[in-house]
């Protein structure tokens, strides 16, 4: 069963590898973006391993919501509230229970990732985070190191597709040949949750 601790580590490893990368990000924004992905996602993870230890939430569910509603409070650009939605949804989702199951978690997180392609229109294919994110959760049922695998497989498979959502789109065919920035973020915040079971 994964508790609250699995949740603020997952969110702590999240924060980690952002800042480790934060550099690659933001260079994968600059040729089809604006170059600023890295530094949306830092500032926003900062402030959410800050306000996960000044409130303790103390169910999973909790944990995601507050993370959640930091991010959107915090990160400028599409990003934010993309992100933020993934996780008060999938935290809304996973109720007010002291602890939930591997399943449980899958459940949620399709739940979350539905509300971000209700949210940002984008499906699967237009070269988003949503590339990443929907065979993250495929496979996810398998392990988290399947989900992992499906979610980096998925962000590489993005450079050859044309941007159909977001400020990359607005560069149409010349958005072909760079990977997506928010897939390979999204990638890291499905490693990250490996990296919280300690697998
Ligand atoms: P901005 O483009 O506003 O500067 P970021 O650079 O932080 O925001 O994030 C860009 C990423 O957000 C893209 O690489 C893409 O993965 C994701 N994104 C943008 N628009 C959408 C959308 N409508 N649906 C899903 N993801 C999106
Ligand atoms: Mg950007
Ligand atoms: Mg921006």
């Amino acid at each position: 069963m994964l508790d609250a601790d699995f949740f603020r580590r997952w969110m702590t490893a999240t924060a980690a590898s952002v800042d480790r990368e934060a550099a690659r990000l933001t260079a994968l924004d600059s040729p089809i973006g604006d170059a600023d992905h890295g530094s949306n996602l830092q500032r926003g993870f900062t402030a959410v391993t800050a306000t996960l230890e000044k409130e303790e939430p103390q169910a999973p569910g909790a944990v995601l919501m507050l993370a959640g509603r930091q991010l959107i409070s915090t990160v400028g650009g599409a990003s934010g509230p993309l992100y933020g939605t993934l996780l008060r949804r999938t935290g809304k989702a996973l109720g007010d229970a002291a602890e939930v199951s591997e399943e449980q978690l899958t459940d949620a997180l399709r739940t979350g990732v539905d509300a971000v392609m209700q949210l940002g229109g984008a499906a699967p294919g237009d070269k988003t985070m949503i590339d990443a994110l929907v065979p993250a959760v495929e496979a996810l049922g398998e392990s988290f190191a399947a989900a992992r695998a499906a979610a980096e497989e998925g962000a590489l498979a993005t450079t050859p597709l044309q941007a159909r959502k977001g400020r990359a789109s607005y560069l149409g065919e010349r958005s072909i040949g760079h990977q997506d920035p928010g897939a390979t973020s999204s990638a890291l915040l499905i490693a990250a949750l490996e990296e919280a079971a300690g697998e």
